[in-house]
């Protein structure tokens, strides 16, 4: 269905939507789409997880970037300092 915030067109069986995250509340009114609580509850777990997910690959590459730039600077300086010393 349709998210009524962002207009992402999610799957019938998504009760959160993919892009935003806002709850989307189905007319049941075709029992064989007709989900239990746990499987729903299961969906939005999966879709939350995913969130998640993302969250913790873009924490993990930043921590990567500012360990990169660290020992950049610190090979850099070591180096100058060497480079210094053995010139003279
Ligand atoms: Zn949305």
């Amino acid at each position: 269905m349709k998210c009524p915030r962002c207009k992402t067109v999610n799957d019938n069986t998504r009760t959160i939507c993919t892009k935003c995250g806002f709850y989307l509340y189905r007319n049941d009114s075709d029992p064989r789409t007709r989900l239990s609580k746990e499987q729903i509850a299961e969906m939005d777990r999966r879709v939350i997880w995913n969130r998640i997910k993302t969250v913790l690959k873009w924490t993990w590459r930043v921590i990567v970037f500012i360990v990169m730039i660290y020992w950049i600077i610190v090979i850099f300086m070591w180096a100058s300092d060497y480079l210094g010393v053995s010139l003279g």
